[in-house]
């Protein structure tokens, strides 16, 4: 990255404006943590409730810690294994960060980001910035810097760092003292976490759609969703979706599992990580095509980025 579109970032920033940027999980709309004017043009522009808490990205575990009223050892100990990386902290706030970003919550969100143009970024900024995914509220999520001009056109400075590698959102952790609960599945597993320290795994709650309190916004029934009606199928129909597609049925599929060729169908990688890194751009790509419906297999695999996969697939096909 050009050393000038960073400084010319950060002059951005400084000014109270916004950068999106290239994080390894999504591209984030970055803008001063610290500066509430700044983070309501970042609500406002991506449409997002209000309600809804952003992330806030730091340099390292310093950085993490001035905002913080408590730092136990279990975030230490997740923190020096997985950052910088795709794992979100929630820890009790002190009043650095505006209650804006924590949607006047008692908690705050903190994520150390392992992206080159990220990092050089965080460094030069000196301070931290929030995150959200750079789209609008409830959309596909950004991986590329061309997703991010499609959302927001010449209204903020996109720093390309190309697709981003691991293609799907941080893993978002609650912490309390000694306890460890996942409140997002992400690109760290349950399993990875738990190597390391003792933490709940993610229990989806049931009929989250918005309404009243939001215990974690993550948590919203429909998200991450293309524009085009989404639904999903199993292996068991394959062949079925298939032939709606030969039969000349107005539709995108996307599948790993099709063995077969046709201009609809967007064939994804097999393997987990594959999987991720390609699952919005498959979106986007399906979203513009302007079909009737996008079909989507659902995997059945267990282990790595899986359940997290089906994660963001059952909510884009939500509602
Ligand atoms: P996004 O940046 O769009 O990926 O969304 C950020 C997500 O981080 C939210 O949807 C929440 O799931 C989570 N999050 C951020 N701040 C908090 C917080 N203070 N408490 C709980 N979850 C949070
Ligand atoms: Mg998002």
């Amino acid at each position: 990255m050009d050393p000038q579109a960073i400084e010319q970032a950060v002059t951005v920033l400084r000014r109270g404006g916004l950068v999106a940027f290239p994080t390894e999980t999504v591209y984030g709309l970055g803008a001063d943590a610290t500066n509430a004017e700044a983070v309501a043009r970042v609500f406002e522009l991506k449409g997002r409730p209000g309600n809804n808490p952003l992330i806030v990205h730091v340099a390292g575990i310093e950085q993490a810690m001035a905002l913080v009223s408590q730092w136990p050892a279990t975030a230490e100990k997740l923190a020096r294994r997985f950052w910088p990386g795709p794992l979100t902290l929630v820890l009790p706030r002190n009043d650095v960060i505006p209650d804006i970003v924590c949607a006047g919550g008692p908690t705050v969100a903190v994520r150390c980001p392992d992206h080159p143009v990220a990092r050089a970024l965080l460094e030069a900024f000196g301070s931290p910035l929030v995150g959200p995914s750079a789209n609008k509220s409830g959309g596909v999520s950004s991986t590329t810097a061309e997703h991010v001009r499609a959302s927001f056109g010449d209204r903020v400075q996109v720093l390309d760092g190309g697709p981003s590698e691991r293609g799907i959102e941080s893993t978002v952790v609650r912490i309390e003292g000694a306890r460890a609960t996942i409140l997002r599945p992400g690109v760290v597993t349950h399993e990875q976490l738990a190597e390391v320290a003792d933490v709940e795994a993610y229990e989806p709650v049931q009929g989250a759609d918005g309404a009243g309190p939001m215990p974690s916004p993550g948590m919203l029934k429909k998200h991450y969703a293309p524009t085009t009606p989404t639904r999903l199928f199993d292996r068991t129909q394959r062949r079925a979706v298939f032939d709606r597609l030969e039969t000349g049925d107005k539709l995108v599929v996307i599948s790993h599992g099709i063995d077969a060729d046709h201009p609809a169908l967007i064939r994804m990688p097999r393997d987990a990580d594959g999987y991720a890194r390609e699952l919005y751009a498959a979106m986007h790509r399906a979203d513009d095509a302007g079909a009737d419906a996008i079909l989507i297999e659902l995997p059945d695999a267990e282990g790595q980025v899986w359940s997290a996969i089906r994660d963001r697939l059952r909510r884009a096909a939500a509602g």
